[in-house]
């Protein structure tokens, strides 16, 4: 299993709550597509495996980049890596970008599956989110990914604003489905720092969020999807059968990765490496071959913590032989501490798997947190 991440740090708006790394300005995109091939180039040997199960382009907004960026990529990719029809090719995609001869340059180039950042088909919310696109645009981009057989199509959704009505939120999951949409990621709306909706709430200009009114637009996702069909496999995502994400799923399960870019992360099973979140200091230090990354040797404890928070998030939740092979000595620890969770109902064990219950589902990141060892 090798996948291959590709950070693409351009947008053309910045949307009120994101704290993503990117920029507003495509100044530097085309010197950014020369050091991506050059780093492509600098760590070819970082995967062992050169075969790919998944090529994932995220941002950012990769879909903003152009038909000749797209084939520079790609060509540079194909210099070291191999894939096959099986392999995921996932381009991040904003709807104003997805116009049909766009759209078909992409199915040509092999990309199978777009994620597409909806968020919600209501103007009255994209407009508080301070997205570059509107419901109209929504539409037409997935039904022209469906026109030119891109039938892998995963939408990104925002619950939990205080503004989305419950009404909203049903109209928004109830859209998704009819429009046969294969893959669903349901995002909690969250208050980063340094955003400016946190800047909003402290002035008074954007209502607290609620943390009931959020659950319980989580409670009708998650009946609603799972009644048609979908798997709930992660916290925040849910699949037909057949469309579990491959390249997400990799990270979920602790597989190797390389990532491209500004902020991209990388790990070898050893170590994460992450790269300089900076456009400009990245291509600079890049073109001069350098490798502008800080890199962390993670310890057992650290592999056992991102292992809990990352597994019991999932369906496949966390098995005891996973953790001995971290360190034998931490699953009498994990044994005692899963105990109250279990007692609550949070939690309970199917074929060696503790995996989160409905109920466990709400306080995913909560019951994770008691069970980290603090040191080795
Ligand atoms: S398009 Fe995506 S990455 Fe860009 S600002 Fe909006 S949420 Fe962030």
């Amino acid at each position: 299993m090798s996948g291959i991440y590709l950070h693409i740090p351009f947008c053309k708006k910045a949307c009120h709550y994101c704290n993503f790394h990117f920029m507003t300005s495509l100044r530097l995109k085309d010197e950014m597509v020369n050091a991506l091939c050059k780093e492509l180039e600098m760590r070819k040997e970082y995967l062992e495996d050169k075969h790919l199960t998944s090529i994932y382009f995220g941002g950012g907004t990769p879909s903003i980049l152009e038909k000749n960026d797209f084939e520079k990529i790609f060509e540079t990719l194909s210099r070291y890596y191999t894939w096959d029809d099986q392999a995921e090719l996932t381009i991040e995609a904003n709807p104003d970008d997805l116009n049909k001869a766009k759209t078909m340059f992409l199915r040509q180039l092999g990309v199978n599956r777009l994620s597409i950042g909806i968020q919600s088909f209501f103007d009255t919310d994209l407009e508080w989110m301070n997205r570059a696109h509107r419901t109209e645009e929504s539409i037409a981009a997935i039904l022209n990914a469906q026109d030119v057989g891109i039938n892998n199509l995963t939408i990104d959704l925002i619950y939990g604003s205080p503004y989305t009505t419950h009404e909203m939120w049903q109209q928004n999951v109830d859209m998704a489905l009819d429009l046969g949409i294969q893959h669903i990621s349901a995002y909690c709306l969250t208050v980063e720092e340094k955003t400016a909706l946190h800047h909003m709430i402290q002035k008074g200009r954007f209502l607290p969020l609620n943390a009931d009114h959020a659950n319980q637009q989580f409670e009708y996702l998650v009946q609603t999807l799972t009644n048609h069909g979908f798997q709930h496999y992660e916290i925040s995502n849910f699949a037909k059968p057949g469309y579990i994400a491959i390249h997400n799923t990799n990270y979920w399960k602790g597989e190797k990765y390389l990532g491209i870019g500004p902020s991209a992360h990388s790990y070898d099973g050893k170590t994460r490496s992450w790269n300089i979140a900076n456009n400009k200091k990245y291509i600079d230090a890049i073109l001069e071959g350098n490798l502008p990354m800080e890199i962390e040797f993670l310890t057992p404890s650290m592999r056992y913590n991102e292992y809990i928070m990352t597994g019991l998030r999932t369906q496949w939740g966390v098995q005891l032989e996973k953790i001995s092979a971290i360190s034998p000595e931490y699953v009498h620890f994990f044994k005692k501490q899963i105990q109250q969770p279990m007692a609550d109902n949070f939690v309970v064990i199917e074929n060696d798997h503790y995996i989160l219950t409905n109920a466990g589902k709400y306080f995913a990141d909560r019951i994770a947190m008691d069970l980290f060892v603090v040191e080795d």
